[in-house]
């Protein structure tokens, strides 16, 4: 009897960030688990795979130019550090320095413990803030007795305003979520970034009760990082002990021997064949293969040009998702050179402090072995939706804003021991009101095209975790789609 072979599916992943880079593990595991076999081809338009992430030694200094740590209570980020067995590289961030600063006046302030995003989870502790005026602690407090209004969704703003009064708003909570998203919070879906507040204003009326309520259950369980640290919940963040490079090295370890790799392959265009597969063309129109399926791992932007003229409704509503950019100016300095103690993992500043700076992360605070002793590595952001057009300023502008704004809130001096730009054009999402029901819609659409799954950032999530997941499920997708199998329920 002759022996029958399947060839293999041949599939291409577009987009060498941590997106395409976790949907190659995915499909390679999934497809051995389903028995399928499969030929991947990852393109990467770059000279090296990671997009957003990078981690440079410098000068002594481990630079981290873009993602600098993941959150651990969604999924994606820490499920993955199991499956590739890097446990053991898992760094947790300094507990001595486990606080944030928030710009008042132009002095920088402790934002009261337990203060998470937009509720104070200890509010007694708020009383003692000097960031807000007796009359906004009032109206922060008083957020316990307002009756819940639950809306679907809502801008950040508005509901912040709503609930806390906006003088919170202007002072902690625009600040504090604007320096995760880079965003204009007058636009901010908080049903697509923030869905947990609309769930407690619907499940307990008030926020405060809310956070009550699950301390009380917590202390229970005796769980206190949800309860010491001030600003973000810092406790559940990690890195790894050489940076977060170590997360994108050990999937190109763990994917080179099984797919192809192609760096310096940018992919300009994808046509249907006859054969039901798409042709891969590149800028210069030369053919980069037939594949069966194809799995569009790129930020909107990218992937709206890319699709329009195959799918040209699925393009307008990608197109429709826009994107912010941001600089970061990296500096290392001698502490002797800081007036201020630096005793802590950041500075977030208020829109309303007029600066020219959004946020200034003590990168060396965070984690260990990111500067020589006696040494910080800052991280000076500049842009975002709200500041454009500062990023139109030359990369010696940038560095000279940085370090005036440093001296000027920190006392920084003297010459920082290396100075670099990072820049990060449309780079976030911005989640804007009707996110949700778009990327509903987004998912309807790429549903009817054969062979064909997006994942990233645009999408259901903007951190690590969230693009991570988005790889998984984009790739089960896609094999399903190629194997005709009935999409999950
Ligand atoms: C400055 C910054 C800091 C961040 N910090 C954090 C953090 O600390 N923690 C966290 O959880 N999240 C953070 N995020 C968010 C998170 O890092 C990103 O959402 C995530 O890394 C995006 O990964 P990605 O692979 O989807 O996209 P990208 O990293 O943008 O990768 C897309 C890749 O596609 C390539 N490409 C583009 N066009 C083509 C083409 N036509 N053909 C082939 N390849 C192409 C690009 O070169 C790039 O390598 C940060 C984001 C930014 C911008």
């Amino acid at each position: 009897m002759p022996e029958i072979t399947t060839e293999p599916l041949r599939i291409a992943v577009i987009g060498g960030g941590i997106t395409g880079l976790a949907a190659c593990f995915y499909l390679q595991r999934q497809s051995q688990d389903e028995s399928t076999p499969v030929d991947i081809t990852l393109f990467e338009a770059g000279d090296r795979f990671g997009g957003v992430f990078g981690t440079v030694p410098r000068d002594g200094y481990l630079v981290e130019t873009g993602a600098d740590m993941f959150i651990t209570n969604k999924p994606g980020g820490i499920k993955l550090v199991r499956e590739l067995g890097l446990e053991s590289r898992l760094i947790e961030t300094q507990p001595q320095y486990r606080r944030s600063l928030i710009l008042r006046r132009g002095r920088p302030l402790p934002t009261p413990s337990g203060f998470d995003l937009m509720v104070p989870r200890t509010p007694w502790t708020l009383l003692k803030s000097p960031l807000l005026s007796l009359a906004g602690k009032v109206r922060v407090l008083a957020e316990y007795f307002l009756p819940g209004r639950p809306q679907e969704d809502e801008t950040l703003a508005s509901f912040a305003k709503r609930r806390f009064g906006r003088e919170a708003f202007e002072r902690i909570i625009q600040p504090m979520v604007g320096g995760i998203y880079t965003a204009d919070p007058e636009r901010l879906s908080l049903r697509a970034t923030l869905p947990r507040f609309l769930d407690m204003e619907a499940c307990h009326g008030s926020l405060i009760r809310a956070v009550l309520h699950e301390r009380r259950q917590a202390s229970q369980h005796r769980d206190s990082r949800l309860e010491d640290a001030s600003g973000a919940r810092y406790g559940l963040f990690l890195s790894f002990d050489q940076g977060m490079s170590v997360m994108q090295d050990a999937l190109i370890e763990a994917i080179e021997s099984r797919c192809q790799l192609r760096r310096n392959t940018s992919v300009a265009s994808l046509t249907c064949t006859a054969g039901q597969g798409y042709l891969l063309r590149d800028f210069q129109g030369n053919s980069l293969g037939e594949f069966a399926g194809v799995l569009v791992a790129l930020p909107a932007p990218r992937a709206t040009s890319l699709l329009a003229p195959l799918a040209p409704e699925l393009a307008a509503e990608l197109a429709s998702i826009e994107y912010a950019s941001a600089a970061i100016v990296v500096t290392g300095h001698s502490l002797r050179n800081i007036r201020h103690p630096m005793d802590a993992y950041g500075l977030v500043i208020p829109a309303v402090e007029n600066r020219r700076i959004l946020a200034v992360s003590c990168t060396s605070r965070k984690f260990p072995g990111r500067a020589p002793e006696g040494a910080i590595q800052l991280r000076t952001f500049i842009g975002g939706a709200l500041q454009q057009h500062l990023l139109k300023e030359s990369d010696e502008a940038l560095i000279a804003i940085a370090l005036e704004e440093l001296q000027d809130i920190f006392g920084v001096t003297g010459t920082p021991d290396f100075c670099q730009v990072v820049r990060w054009n449309r780079a976030m999402p911005q989640y804007h009101l009707g996110h949700v029901e778009r990327v509903r819609h987004i998912r309807e659409l790429a549903s009817l095209q054969p062979g064909l799954e997006l994942a990233g950032n645009a999408y259901e999530g903007v951190g690590i975790p969230d693009v991570i997941e988005s790889a998984e499920l984009a790739s089960q997708r896609l094999l399903r789609k190629l194997n005709n199998a009935p999409p999950a329920a």
